[in-house]
């Protein structure tokens, strides 16, 4: 695989710089057998700067977690060395053990077994809460 281009795959573009890695262990990239190119600080006019992943693969992403750290993020599925689709992202309405809730008191500190579910709570600013506890999520770094 070329770093400028691919023949087939996805490319993740408009990454805010220094955001790929954490998108990679998100997206669990490591656990993948085709390759992986994480492309660090590309020069971009709209954002200065911005990270690409590449991935020679068509694998089924999950646009959830992306969207979640990023709705501005773009995801380019490549055929034939040509982009056949551009996937625009949202802020997922709800998300499954993504993020994880940090206070001791909620049900999901007791209940180990227990999925950490957020829910969006103010779209506008992009404001998540715990469902159990109404929390704001700690964000993994
Ligand atoms: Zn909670």
């Amino acid at each position: 695989m070329t770093v400028d281009s691919i023949e087939k795959g996805i490319v993740i573009d408009h990454i805010k710089a220094g955001k790929s890695m954490e998108i990679y262990q998100a997206l669990n990239l490591d656990e993948l057998d085709c390759s992986v190119a994480i492309i660090k600080n590309v020069k971009s006019n709209k954002m200065g700067f911005k990270d690409i992943i590449k991935i020679s693969d068509t694998i089924d992403l999950n646009l959830d977690v992306l969207g979640y750290i990023d709705p501005n993020i773009t995801v380019n599925i490549i055929e034939d060395g040509r982009r056949i689709e551009k996937k625009r992202l949202e802020l997922p309405e709800k998300v499954v053990n993504v993020a994880h809730c940090k206070n001791p008191r909620c049900i999901t500190s007791i209940e180990q077994e227990l999925d950490h579910v957020f829910r969006l709570a103010d779209r506008e600013r992009g404001i998540y809460r715990c469902i159990y506890c109404d929390q704001k999520p700690g964000k993994e770094q």
